[in-house]
């Protein structure tokens, strides 16, 4: 399990061999083909910052190679805003007295059939708070369901689940888990995830250990951009993503940098800030380090750097989320996790992305494709 690969990192080490990298660490590491961990660490390095361009032409090349110009395009569904835990930087939070939703299956319903209005979505991702007592796997199984007869791909990012649940879940249609460590900062971690099954480091930083043993056909990672070094925390996320690879091989695997945004509760304000340069420069470290993880944008990034990036890295996009429960239908005034940046509709940021010359990919996953995945080579 990761938790026990963890140990074996100095969150102190890796900083200062960070910001200790040189120019010719990283004219080493845009030289080579396969870049280790060490070499990543050079690229998102402030010594990086110079080379911008060439990292740019780089990150281009390899997405094309592997990727072709396409931007795959996903659409988020709140079902729950009902949470147990309380994340400081987070609207729904246990202690915010706010109405809390769990939409009904007829609502869920009513949810799929107006997204499937606004535009061709065939993927789309299922995102619950943690309450498992209301909105647990047989919940989320019945929502699997539902959402089968609409859309091809389905994914979820709630709260961490036991192998045999994901296994359970796989076998209502589900493709991927979306499971972000927020930060890898074992001794800080709880400063920021106090209360909850959210506060129990181990248990969330071996999820996607339980993903690859229940075979979920992808797994999707992460850390918040705010809390701590986000030049450290990439890095350990940069560690874990070579351990997943090397252990469970047969799955695919996609990033993403969600950059902190004002949150309904007010108070948190991020302790870093990553600028529009520095989210430009890991997208592009991110992808010399690894042609085939797939680097994911959603629309807290506003369209001016979505449409920058683009072409240059990314390959999956979200468009048109709406971040509260049932807000495409049934409630679209409720209160939302966090703002939106990029309010465009999907047919927009679709057009936009021809514009630029990619091709918008609706559909990438069948769940047929499954059955052929979990026939042993
Ligand atoms: S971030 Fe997720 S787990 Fe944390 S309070 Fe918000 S909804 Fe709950």
């Amino acid at each position: 399990m990761f938790s026990e690969e963890i140990e074996k990192l100095s969150w102190e080490e890796i900083t200062r061999s960070i910001y200790a990298k040189t120019e010719a660490d990283v004219r080493r590491a845009l030289n080579k083909e396969h870049c280790t961990v060490d070499d990543f660490m050079a690229l998102i390095s402030p010594a990086a910052a110079p080379y911008l361009e060439e990292m740019a032409v780089l990150s281009k090349r390899y997405t094309e190679e592997r990727f072709g110009r396409t931007m795959s395009l996903f659409i988020p569904l709140y079902l729950t805003n009902s949470c147990a835990n309380s994340c400081v930087y987070c609207g729904f939070h246990i202690s915010n007295p706010m109405p809390r939703t769990i939409l009904t299956f007829e609502e869920m319903e009513n949810e799929y059939k107006a997204i499937k209005a606004l535009g061709p979505f065939e993927n789309i991702l299922l995102v619950t708070g943690e309450n498992p007592a209301k909105a647990g796997v047989p919940y989320l199984a019945k929502a699997l369901d539902l959402a089968k007869k609409y859309f091809a791909n389905l994914k979820i990012e709630v709260m961490p689940l036991q192998t045999e649940e994901y296994r359970e879940l796989t076998r209502h249609g589900l493709n991927g888990v979306i499971c972000f460590q927020e930060t890898y900062h074992k001794e800080r971690y709880n400063l920021y995830h106090p209360r909850g099954m959210k506060s129990k480091f181990d248990w969330r930083v071996n999820a996607p250990d339980r993903m690859g043993e229940a075979y979920v056909h992808s797994i999707g990672m992460g850390v918040l951009i705010g809390l701590e070094d986000w030049r450290t925390d990439v890095t350990f996320l940069a560690h874990h993503l070579r351990y997943l690879q090397r252990k469970y091989w047969r799955t695919k695997y996609s990033v993403n940098f969600p950059r902190m945004r004002p949150a309904e509760n007010g108070g948190f304000q991020p302790n870093v800030i990553m600028n529009d340069k520095e989210l430009a420069q890991l997208t592009f470290a991110m992808r010399i380090f690894d042609h085939d993880v797939d680097i994911s944008y959603s629309t807290r990034e506003t369209p001016f750097i979505r449409d920058h990036m683009a072409p240059l890295g990314v390959t999956t996009m979200s468009a048109e989320s709406k971040t509260e429960p049932g807000g495409y239908y049934t409630y679209p005034q409720a209160l939302e996790q966090f703002t939106v940046s990029d309010e465009r509709t999907a047919i927009e940021v679709s057009q936009r992305l021809k514009e630029l010359g990619l091709e918008p990919v609706w559909k990438d996953w069948d769940s047929s494709f499954d059955i052929i995945a979990e026939t042993p080579k």
